[in-house]
């Protein structure tokens, strides 16, 4: 979940967290848009001299709504190369868990973003899922990151290739797999143009296949959207085989009944 220091959400922590407790969850998870290191990268996440802040804000929603356990995490864009980076957000806190998420499959150009949809007339469908795949797959294999977010999320507005995806799929999940990371059961997606959970049914399986972890993340970048639609999305973990999701701390991890 979203705070508005990323500038594009709504509502402070302890709304969400008030929400959280309307719709019956016991834990949530706060993991805003992590800094880059160059605060003109985009315009859409929190300025480097705002983590603590941040920090703050997630605590004080600990300490407002004591009821509800709160976990401090961030969404770390994965890009090549930036692995210092991460490395030193990682000792800046105490974080709960870092979801690791790829929206560049350039320097330039964040798949999701409505301001650079022409793009993808410029592309090959098919050449961008696989180097946003290729990315996702060094994310997992960097072992910064708990868990993987929204992992097929250049379907967002749609643009699905009709080239078959599946060895894409394969290495992403023998490489989460390996290095022990979950995936989560994003329902964002249910509220964008693709209308559809993250990831879909067919990756899902395979990571089921594969022994992939699962968590679930309503990506709520508004208090009305804290665990929207996770009856749909527990219904599909259950629906390809799951039983158990885990529950994500710092320094390790429960493994819960669904
Ligand atoms: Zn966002
Ligand atoms: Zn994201």
């Amino acid at each position: 979940m979203h705070t508005p220091l990323c500038r594009h959400a709504r509502g402070e922590p302890v709304d969400y967290a008030r929400r959280a407790l309307q719709a019956g969850l016991t834990e949530i998870g706060f993991s805003d848009h992590s800094p880059m290191q160059r605060d003109d990268f985009d315009d859409w996440r929190m300025f480097d001299r705002q983590l603590n802040e941040y920090v703050e804000k997630v605590r004080k929603a600990q300490r407002d709504v004591p009821q509800l356990t709160i976990r401090l995490a961030l969404e770390v864009d994965y890009l090549p190369g930036q692995e210092e980076w991460i490395r030193d957000l990682a000792s800046r806190h105490p974080w709960d868990y870092f979801i690791g998420s790829v929206h560049y499959v350039s320097d330039t150009w964040a798949v999701d973003s409505p301001n650079k949809l022409s793009e993808w007339k410029h592309r090959d469908t098919y050449e961008v899922w696989a180097v946003y795949f290729e990315r996702l797959t060094q994310a997992a294999e960097s072992g910064f990151f708990e868990i993987i977010g929204h992992t097929d999320l250049p379907k967002k507005f749609g643009h699905r290739p009709t080239r078959d995806c599946t060895p894409l799929y394969e290495r992403f999940l023998a490489a989460a797999k390996k290095r022990n990371c979950a995936i989560e059961l994003n329902t964002a997606g249910l509220r964008k143009d693709c209308k559809e959970i993250y990831p879909s049914r067919q990756i899902l399986e395979i990571a089921y296949r594969h022994g992939v972890p699962i968590t679930f993340g309503s990506d709520a970048h508004a208090p009305e959207e804290v665990g929207m639609n996770f009856t749909d999305a527990i219904q599909l973990a259950r629906s390809v085989g799951y039983t158990h999701c885990r529950r994500l701390a710092r320094g390790g991890f429960d493994v819960v009944s669904l």
